[in-house]
């Protein structure tokens, strides 16, 4: 695991139970900050209801939510009235009060956007507004001459200050939010890697059209309604109950560099550039970390493997999956040449801290190492558009359509992950208990 602190004990259920002998109202598949945060909200709603979640890995976490840069977002970025940017915000403040009532480290270190010329001088005025109209608390504008007053090394023509964005150990989080299930009386399951759905049978064999058997290897759950948020898997999921592959997912692994122990103290704040508008990540960026270390990135790189931290993690059905995917090639088209770049920069780092060198000159390579990395579930339709806001989906027939899947939540997912419980709690109790 890459994050720190995120040891925290919770009960494994699966010694007290076998999940096959309750029929539970909910079962929640994917054990990561937004399956734990929308089963904890579902028993704060329900307490009468039997919840579990299920979670394929031996401990929760393990993928994005366990890897990813440790920010707490403002919504600067998100196109005004999405669900994205609303929830991004809501998302903030939920965080916070929860971070503040448990008492879990963060540090509301803030953040400057950086704009190095006069077109990301445009770039970032529009930002601005973008920030205003989404309800971004505090944003303001910082001349050339006073960026130095946020953060002294750093150099630039104009930025946003943004005091509100935070750091944080989202995994941490994620447990604290497993652990408040459980003390309501939810079940967690590790170890339980749903590969199926099918009808469950009552004891005269004969069809029970109210309960569904989540499907293990070697066991199952019986479940009234499922839900799943299943990360990098979240297409697989969804087409086991009779939807769309699209969108599919397409796994971007994200590297991250890693300053010299010696060099923290030249960075302080986030440093961000402003994000190309032609590409979808928010570009390489300085974080400092809960723990004091320095993080520099993270880029973009296509993975070989949905769960690949590694160039040399190859996993040969995720391959054939997103070759076989339409949607695949016409991606590989629009982004080729900035794709090549990010690979060289991945191959020789030295080529991304010089990118970083433009906000903060003193940082050389010689004051970095290599990092770690995590793996972005990026959804992507067939026409080749990554899909940027959220996605739900109901399977299809009399079982699936009692199947609710969150197919994309992307960043700033952490972030908004209390916001995005509400959001689907409020779906199920519609589309589900009313
Ligand atoms: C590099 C990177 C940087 C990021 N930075 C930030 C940031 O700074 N701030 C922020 O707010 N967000 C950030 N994000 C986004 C954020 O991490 C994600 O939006 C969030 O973690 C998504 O949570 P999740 O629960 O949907 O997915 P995940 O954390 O991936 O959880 C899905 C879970 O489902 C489980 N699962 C999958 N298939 C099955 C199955 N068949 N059976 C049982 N279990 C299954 C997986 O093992 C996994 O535990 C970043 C993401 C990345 C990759």
């Amino acid at each position: 695991m890459l994050t720190q602190n995120s040891c925290f004990s919770f009960e494994n259920s699966n010694h007290k139970r076998s999940p096959s002998t309750t029929t539970y109202d909910l079962v929640v598949v994917g054990g990561g900050i937004v399956g734990c945060a929308t089963a904890r909200e579902m028993k704060k709603r329900r307490p009468e209801f039997k919840i579990a979640i299920v979670e394929k890995e031996n401990e929760l976490a393990k993928h994005q939510t366990g890897h990813n840069s440790g920010v707490i977002h403002a919504g600067i970025y998100y196109k005004p009235q999405s669900i994205k940017a609303k929830l991004c915000v809501e998302g903030l403040h939920l965080s916070y009060d929860y971070l503040n009532k448990n008492n879990i480290p963060h540090k509301k270190v803030g953040k400057l956007i950086v704009a190095q010329n006069k077109s990301q001088v445009a770039q970032l005025d529009n930002l601005h507004e973008r920030a205003l109209q989404n309800n971004c608390p505090d944003i303001k504008i910082v001349d050339k001459d006073k960026i130095s007053s946020y953060e002294g090394k750093c150099k630039g023509e104009k930025a946003i200050w943004s005091p509100w964005t935070g750091i944080v150990d989202w995994a941490l989080v994620c447990n604290h939010f497993a652990k408040d299930f459980q003390q309501m009386g939810g079940d967690v399951f590790l170890n339980f890697e749903v590969t199926g759905f099918a009808e469950a049978e009552d004891s005269s064999a004969k069809i029970d059209s109210h309960h569904i058997r989540v499907l293990s290897k070697s066991k199952h759950i019986k479940a009234k309604h499922v839900l799943t948020c299943a990360g990098l898997h979240s297409d697989r999921l969804a087409v086991m109950s009779g939807c769309d592959k699209s969108p599919a997912i397409v796994p971007f692994r994200g590297e991250y560099l890693l300053l010299n122990k010696e060099h923290s103290h030249l960075v302080s704040t986030n440093i961000y550039p402003v994000p190309n508008p032609k590409l979808p990540f928010l570009g390489v960026h300085f974080t400092p970390r809960i723990n004091g270390d320095i993080w520099l990135g993270p880029n973009a790189v296509l993975a070989f493997s949905r769960e690949g931290y590694r160039w040399s993690d190859i996993n040969i059905r995720d391959c054939i999956d997103f070759l076989k995917f339409p949607g695949f090639y016409k991606l590989g088209l629009k982004y080729t040449y900035p794709g090549m770049i990010e690979i060289l920069k991945s191959a020789f780092y030295s080529l991304a801290v010089k990118d970083c060198a433009k906000f903060i000159p003193d940082v050389k390579t010689d004051m970095v190492t290599r990092g770690p990395a995590g793996v972005r579930a990026q959804a992507l339709d067939r026409d080749g558009n990554l899909v940027d806001d959220f996605v739900f989906d109901y399977g299809t027939g009399e079982m699936g359509k009692r199947i609710l899947h969150c197919r994309n939540a992307p960043s700033p997912g952490a972030t908004s992950s209390l916001a995005i419980a509400k959001y689907i709690s409020n779906k199920l109790e519609k589309d589900f208990y009313s």
